[in-house]
């Protein structure tokens, strides 16, 4: 971007809002209509779309995001070992109640009682008494025996319903032997590391060890651009496990629909509540995933219940909001968007403030202690004069975080020379980013885009407050500075 560019705010809400990409949303018309109206952050869910596919909207995304001067992130979702049943016929299998079946390993044996799936290792792992949930969880089967030459396993059904090809296989509470990063995982991550893909997420957490296998797969190809890690939590085991992976991961998504299907669904507004409050905690940026609008991929509007899904999101302290199946496959993916902002505006004066300091947080998400203090003095500064902006130089984002943490009213700006920084930033609640060498100058050419950014935005006017605070060089050294301007 050029420094007299000046690049127009499009959006009000603080939350972030995460879209995926699919066939209704890649169309480049679309693409942009989608930043304009609010998407931060694109998914690119890679048990969909090869990459050739994904490669030609990542160029489109990163091209009207430069040309709108609108920073974009863009997470990769690994799949993660996702089980899935094998061919059945075209109409299916109905399992009837006390029915029973066999999973077994050779798909030649594959018939209207015995069936396969994409996991091999599915009977080894399996013991009598799990349970096996099929058909996103309305089918249940138990186990009750294990051939003794280890062929088969037998199972009876508990929940009768209708089985149909490919369709995923849940496994509460049963611990898997298969790595979390499957080949075809690496296959992806390889590719999301070469493009510079700003979140990696993984699906099927099982514990810390996966977030820190995954981080050392990312490390040891030494990346021009290393990705912020997000966990998706999904299993009861990764709930178990949460505060051991929040201490690894760099973010979170609440993944409710497989969550829903391992964990009792009644369950999921509680789980979501815990996850997103000790998120909070220790200052990690969480996504609330999966049918948060369901009914907009076929109507203009979205249920009652599903507003207040999304309201009560952005209240319990979600960062950020995710549409799924609303944009890649839905009638309306850009009414998705703004329903999302709307909504989003209106609950956010509730959100959720965490008054605790961070103490046990990574290093990496916590500033100096005197950064972090001039960054606490500084929202308290904004709303004790009613400031309309706080400005933030952040050269790593954590300044940014910093202050996002603190649920301030008042927006913030956060110009930083560093391209990852401005598009990690995205997935930040509260924080517009802008990328400007100018921050690396001195406060007065900063101040000075930052002004004319606001007038012509219409965010400042004569006479607004601007709190602008960074660890600067300005001064000839590293220092911590706070500021208040007034604009001329
Ligand atoms: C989910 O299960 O809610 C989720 C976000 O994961 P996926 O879309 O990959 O199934």
């Amino acid at each position: 971007m050029t420094e007299t560019t000046v690049p127009l705010i499009r959006k009000l809400a603080k939350t972030r809002i995460v879209a995926t990409v699919g066939p209704a949303s890649e169309d480049p018309d679309i693409l942009r209509r989608l930043i304009q109206a609010g998407v931060d952050v694109f998914r690119f869910n890679f048990a969909h779309g090869s990459h050739e596919r994904l490669q030609t909207v990542l160029t489109q995304i990163r091209a009207i995001s430069g040309e709108l001067h609108i920073p974009v992130g863009v997470l990769g979702d690994l799949s993660g070992p996702k089980i899935r049943l094998g061919s059945l016929p075209e109409d299916g299998i109905w399992c009837g109640e006390g029915d029973i079946f066999f999973f077994v390993r050779d798909p030649a044996q594959a018939d209207q009682t015995h069936l396969t799936c994409t996991y091999d290792r599915l009977i080894d792992d399996l013991k009598p008494g799990d349970r096996i949930l099929l058909a996103d969880g309305t089918v249940a089967m138990t186990v009750t025996d294990r051939a003794a030459d280890g062929s088969s396993v037998t199972c009876r059904v508990i929940e009768p319903g209708l089985i149909r090809s490919r369709q995923g296989i849940n496994l509460p509470g049963v611990r898997l032997s298969t790595p979390s990063v499957t080949e075809k995982d690496e296959a992806d991550l390889g590719w999301a590391l070469e493009h510079e893909l700003d979140f990696i997420g993984l699906s099927f957490v099982n514990s810390a060890a996966d977030i820190r296998h995954l981080r050392q797969l990312i490390d040891s190809r030494s990346p021009t651009v290393t990705p912020m890690i997000v966990a998706k939590i999904e299993r009861t085991e990764a709930v178990a496990d949460l505060d051991a992976i929040l201490e690894a991961t760099d973010a979170v998504m609440v993944a409710r629909g497989d969550l829903g299907v391992e964990a009792e669904i009644s369950r999921v507004p509680i789980l979501q509540k815990d996850i997103i409050r000790r998120c909070n905690e220790q200052r990690i940026p969480v996504i609330t995933a999966t049918q948060m609008l369901d009914s907009m991929q076929t109507n203009e509007l979205p249920t009652r219940a599903e507003v207040s899904d999304v309201a009560n999101a952005v209240i319990d302290g979600t960062d950020a909001v995710m549409l799924s199946g609303e944009t890649a496959i839905g009638e309306h993916p850009v009414a998705c968007v703004e329903m999302m902002e709307k909504i989003s505006l209106e609950a956010e004066p509730l959100a959720a403030r965490t008054e605790r300091p961070v103490q046990r947080s990574r290093a990496s998400r916590r500033a100096t202690p005197v950064t972090e203090a001039v960054a606490t003095g500084a929202v308290t500064v904004a709303r004790e004069l009613n400031a309309d902006l706080i400005v933030v130089a952040s050269e790593s984002g954590r300044t940014a975080l910093a202050l996002s943490r603190q649920r301030s009213n008042v927006p913030i700006l956060a110009v930083t020379h560093r391209t990852d920084t401005a598009r990690r930033m995205c997935l930040y609640w509260g924080v517009h980013s802008l990328e400007s060498t100018l921050v690396r100058q001195s406060a007065d050419a900063l101040l000075q885009y930052v002004v004319q950014w606001g007038l012509e935005n219409h965010t400042l006017q004569k006479g607004n407050r601007v709190v602008v605070v960074g660890r600067t060089n300005w001064l000839g050294r590293g220092q911590d500075l706070m500021m208040v301007y007034e604009v001329p």
